[in-house]
């Protein structure tokens, strides 16, 4: 049964966050009321004519350049000619035989060790609508239009078949998405379509030369859905193989709940769409200047600042690999760092306590109720040992629920560390006197029987005595 390899080329939508659409100056911004962001041109009316928008380009090639491509030094739109009710002109205006990138690529982490995934092409089009659906079919169904996502800037990025697992094919769309969120053209969120993935698919036998027939999978909604939907492909499409039949080129659904992919349309059934140049806009010529311009704004990207993070900060390749998947973690880490400059240890929290509590309420680090600085300050005072490093964890979580400085609640909570000797030395007099067969045992060398006697002294203050000075002074005690 496991005698096959899996290929796999994945179709990325990327919506540019420009302000206005690619072809008009409605706004392109997410959601709003239903047509509220449209114009005759975006609608398609009779006699009016798209004007580029210069932002989508250099969008564009900030996003190819990141994404290691050649960018073209001419390139031109196409008319892709299809009808479909969220698409009022009858066609869309794309990019055919002339794109504006090609020969990309990406480097991803593999049980293997690094891979390169390449993109054969870049190109930018307009998107088109949304239908919404309403009643049922016991009742009566009908669909609402809703233009406002009409002439949206998009990107699509056409991989190479490299892949050879779901695995990889989840790592490369990740990664991409990392590398697109840096350069800042768009905020990819899959939840509100913003990166949208179509998967290809096949298997062939181990061995072969040739690639299998493919399937085309739509509809994934996440990265994790991604994964499930081919992982549940490619056994089908082996099934299929195993009992002598033939894999048909297809378009399939992923269904969420049932868990498989479902025939939407063969190959049979695909469009013809008849591209043309679009003769309302003129070619782009791309001149080298601007190129260079560009590639000087990039920022630092996602692998150059995990080996920084490695060599600078000599964080282990765990912590630098989760600390720069998002460019806002990476300066999070960062500002807390110049404040606190001990790296592993503000990585540490920002991948322990931080993470957990953002990952429970669901708030994105940029919205984080604790701040950069908040941290560092409550850090110093783990440093300076104002309070111990379990008491920490108990103050950032009210850091985190309330936004105050670390200070405040240590003093509104009376959560300073107990260092004054005289004062614990009383405390530990007292515990060692109401456990006299405790002590007895570590007397006669039970060096268990200590770790109770600690546990009672931080028990009677509150978790607020300095620890290293209650083990000093209950040895100090016992030994008498
Ligand atoms: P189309 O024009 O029909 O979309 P493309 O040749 O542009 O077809 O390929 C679309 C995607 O399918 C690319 O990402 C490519 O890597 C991938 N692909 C092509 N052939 C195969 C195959 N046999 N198995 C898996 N993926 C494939
Ligand atoms: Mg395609």
């Amino acid at each position: 049964m496991r005698n096959y390899e899996t290929v796999i080329g994945l179709e990325i939508h990327v919506e540019l966050k420009t302000q206005s659409k690619i072809f008009c100056s409605s706004s392109a911004a997410f959601g709003g009321e239903p047509n509220a962001h449209i114009c005759p041109v975006c609608l398609g009316l009779p006699g009016v004519l798209p004007v580029f928008n210069r932002k989508v380009l250099e969008y564009a090639i900030r996003a190819a350049l990141a994404l290691n491509c050649e960018i073209a030094r001419f390139c031109k739109f196409d008319r892709k000619n299809y009808y479909y009710p969220d698409l009022p002109k009858n066609y869309q205006i794309s990019q055919y035989d002339l794109p504006l990138a090609r020969e990309g690529h990406v480097i991803i982490d593999t049980e293997n060790g690094p891979k390169r995934v390449g993109i054969t092409r870049i190109h930018m089009e307009e998107d088109a609508g949304k239908l919404v659906h309403q009643g049922t079919v016991t009742t009566t169904a009908y669909s609402l239009v809703d233009y406002n996502r009409t002439g949206v800037p998009l990107l699509e990025i056409v991989s190479e078949p490299d892949m050879r697992s779901p695995e990889e094919a989840r790592s490369y769309a990740e990664k991409l998405r990392s590398i697109i969120q840096y350069t800042g053209i768009s905020d990819c969120k899959m939840e509100e379509g913003s990166l949208r993935v179509d998967a290809n698919v096949s298997v062939r036998p181990l061995g072969s030369a040739e690639f299998g027939t493919r399937t085309e999978i739509k509809n994934v909604n996440s990265f994790r859905s991604l994964h499930r939907a081919l992982a549940y492909e490619v056994e089908r499409q082996i099934e299929v193989l195993e009992e002598g039949g033939r894999v048909v080129q297809e378009t399939r659904t992923w269904d969420e709940v049932k868990g498989v992919t479902i025939s939407l349309r063969s190959k049979e059934e695909a469009h013809d769409y008849r591209y043309f140049p679009e003769p309302d806009l003129p070619p782009l010529v791309i001149t080298r200047e601007w190129v260079e311009e560009v590639l000087r704004s990039l920022p630092e990207l996602p692998d150059a600042r995990r080996e920084r993070y490695m060599s600078e900060y000599g964080l282990p390749v765990y912590d630098a690999t989760v600390l720069t998947a998002t460019r806002e973690t990476g300066d999070y880490f960062e500002a807390c760092v110049r404040l606190h400059p001990q790296p592993k240890v503000v990585s540490n929290w920002v991948m322990g306590e931080l993470a957990r509590l953002l990952n429970a309420t669901g708030t994105e680090i940029s919205a984080s109720p604790v701040r950069p600085e908040q941290l560092a300050a409550l850090l110093k005072l783990i440093d300076d040992g104002t309070i111990s490093g379990k008491i920490a964890k108990t103050v950032f979580e009210k850091m985190f629920d309330t936004g105050k400085d670390p200070q405040v609640i240590v003093k509104e909570q009376g959560l300073v560390q107990i260092t004054d000797e005289n004062a614990l030395r009383a405390v530990v007099r007292e515990v060692v006197a109401g456990n006299p067969k405790v002590a007895d045992d570590y007397r006669q060398g039970k060096d268990k029987a200590l770790g109770f006697l600690v546990g009672q002294v931080m028990k009677a203050t509150r978790g607020k005595a300095n620890p290293a000075l209650v083990n000093s002074l209950l040895k100090e005690a016992l030994e008498k």
